[in-house]
């Protein structure tokens, strides 16, 4: 594990789930905590100053993992936004909401459920002051509900707005939780000039023009598939195999399963809401169809 400078007081730690690194005045600020406790513990070794602050770009368990570390250790003070906070609070929150009651255990694993861990502050837009530092925090809904980005000297700490190359290849399907926010926030993007985008997952870019487009194009291709298939009714199960099959997924268990699930639901919000598809209950099934 290394540090990577890119200004004076700002740096990451690239890490499965990259960890955005603030230097302030006599203290570090840390954005997001990784996945478990092993991660601020390595990540806390590489600092000049101690971790006395954390901000939580979202409640996904491999962004809030390393909390309860931090607040063990350094008496962290952590930032989270509304629900977000809730969620980071109450951790069996997204393993619920992903399966839809108590989830067996096969779900109650360390990529779904952090240890839960108590949040300080609600972040709010705009203007945070931090021991000396001055941080923008920018709301980018749509992977999650209420996700934000954290900007520093320039650079925007980007959370999972915008998924990197390596990222799109490896899921094919990134997960999204409301479809119109999530192109929004692409929109939003396109039109900010910072020097850097720091997104979790992948490598770090200048261009955020072309990678906003790969992941807008994403986007449509799911919509477009969604809508050919469903020429004819579909079962959410027959929908989602045939969905799969074309973009070569292969699911292998149940976290995976569930995490695509709620997302290709995200996306049958988004065209039952545009009116693009319709719904139909027969003989106790529920199909799916174009209008
Ligand atoms: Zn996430």
């Amino acid at each position: 594990m290394e540090i990577k400078h890119l200004t004076e007081k700002v740096a990451y730690v690239p890490n499965p789930v990259n960890i955005g690194v603030v230097r302030a005045e006599k203290s570090s600020v840390l954005i997001d905590s990784g996945i478990d406790e092993s991660v601020p513990r390595k990540v806390s070794r590489l600092l000049e100053k101690p971790p006395l602050f954390l901000i939580n770009t979202h409640s996904h368990a491999d962004h809030c993992g390393g909390n309860t570390f931090l607040k063990k250790r350094f008496s962290t003070r952590v930032f989270a936004p509304e629900l977000e906070k809730e969620i980071i609070e109450n951790t069996i929150l997204e393993p619920f909401y992903l399966y839809g009651a108590f989830p067996p255990e096969e779900l109650r694993n360390k990529f779904l459920m952090a240890k839960p861990s108590k949040v300080d502050e609600t972040l709010k837009e705009g203007t945070l002051t931090l021991d000396g530092v001055k941080l923008e925090i920018v709301f980018l809904p749509g992977h999650s509900p209420n996700q934000i980005g954290v900007a520093v000297e320039n650079v925007l700490f980007c959370a999972d707005s915008v998924f990197s190359e390596e990222a799109i290849e490896k899921h094919r399907i990134f997960v999204v939780y409301n479809v119109t926010d999530f192109l929004e926030t692409l929109d939003f993007l396109e039109k900010t000039n910072y020097d850097y985008y720091v997104p979790s997952h992948g490598e770090v870019t200048q261009n955020i023009v072309d990678l906003a487009r790969k992941n807008r194009n994403v986007v449509e291709n799911v919509i477009n598939e969604i809508l050919e298939i469903l020429k004819t009714p579909f079962t959410l199960e027959e929908l989602m195999k045939k969905l799969f099959d074309r973009f070569s997924i292969t699911i292998e268990n149940l976290t995976q399963y569930v995490l695509y699930r709620s997302t290709v639901q995200a996306y049958l919000s988004f065209l039952l809401d545009r009116g693009e598809i319709e719904r139909e209950f027969k003989e106790n099934t529920l199909l799916w169809r174009r209008v």
